[in-house]
């Protein structure tokens, strides 16, 4: 089933994010971590990739095909296409395909260190490689994309992102998922910008429990999420107490999302960190 129906059907879509197996953690790992995920009915579960598009996408869609064919689950894949050839990136739509998998989350990636401004590329941002989704299999997949609520790394003004967002949205995109944030209010005022500028896909909001102090930080150094200061406080007060970290994290998280349904979102997609004890935690806490 292709995801952008989902949104016409139900008030709040749920979804959760995993991260495929690697070197350090085997697929039965992930078997695992499926199971006890699909136990909460989401509406879909994606899988991360590699950064740069030309690294192994094998683990991505071995992941994604349990999902969508031993547990009977929807399934979106994140694709990245910024060192990807488009023969690559059509080899792993035909591999998506050939698996029943209908779902991609159309993304630029990271830049390699390898790469420079004068090297010739066949994408350069997400809305090369939606374009070219759509105009090579446009009835095989609902396309996703991403959006930034703070603003991204390379983001010049808040104006020019919502107009290459809206640029994006406009190739072809069913609908959109955030980079995470942890100030509601910081999106509020971006979603009503992006509906101003007649941007009107359903949003999908990417929702970070903080349960793990150091990893906080981690990705937040990544991103560049901004830290309201009752978090802050949290994270310097738990830094080593995980388990009081992880209950004041769910906390945080639950009245983060009171807050977004109370305003109106139409998805819900948990970074489950592959710990389905996040989800149950979130879950119970809700009344779900
Ligand atoms: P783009 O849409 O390409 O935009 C990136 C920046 O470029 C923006 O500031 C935009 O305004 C600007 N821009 C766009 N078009 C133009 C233009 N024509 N001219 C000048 N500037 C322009 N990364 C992974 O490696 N693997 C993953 O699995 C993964 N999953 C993600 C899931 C979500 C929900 C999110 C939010 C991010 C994810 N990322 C992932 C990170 C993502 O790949 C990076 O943030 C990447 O740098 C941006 O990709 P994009 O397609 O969202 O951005």
């Amino acid at each position: 089933m292709k995801i952008n129906q989902c949104f016409k059907e139900n008030e709040l879509v749920k979804s959760f994010e995993i991260f495929p197996h690697n070197n350090k953690l085997p697929f039965k790992s992930i078997i695992k971590v499926v199971a006890d995920l699909v136990q909460y009915n989401p509406a879909f579960i994606s899988v991360t990739c590699g950064a740069s598009g030309y690294e192994q996408t094998t683990q991505t869609i071995d992941a994604a095909s349990l999902i969508k064919n031993q547990f009977n689950t929807e399934v979106m894949v994140h694709l990245t296409c910024v060192a990807a050839s488009q023969d690559k990136i059509l080899g792993t739509l035909n591999a998506m395909k050939a698996n029943d998998i209908e779902n991609v989350l159309a993304l630029k990636g990271d830049i390699p260190k390898d790469f420079n401004d004068e090297m010739k590329r066949d994408f350069y941002y997400g809305a090369d490689l939606v374009d070219f989704i759509v105009k090579s299999k446009k009835n095989d997949f609902s396309i996703a994309a991403a959006c930034y609520p703070e603003g991204h790394f390379e983001t010049v003004s808040e104006e020019q992102d919502i107009e290459h967002l809206k640029n994006k949205v406009e190739k072809g995109v069913d609908f959109l998922v955030t980079q995470l944030f942890f100030d509601n209010n910081n999106y509020f005022s971006f979603h009503q910008k992006i509906r101003d500028k007649g941007i009107d896909t359903p949003v999908s909001i990417g929702l970070m429990p903080a349960v793990n102090a150091k990893l906080i930080k981690k990705i937040i150094g990544m991103c560049g999420a901004k830290i309201p200061s009752d978090l802050e406080k949290l994270l310097v007060k738990y830094e080593g107490d995980e388990p009081s970290m992880f209950a004041a994290g769910i906390d945080y998280a639950c009245k983060q999302i009171e807050g977004l349904v109370a305003y109106g979102i139409e998805g819900l997609h948990i970074y489950s960190l592959n710990r389905p004890e996040v989800v149950n935690a979130i879950y119970k806490n809700m009344n779900w």
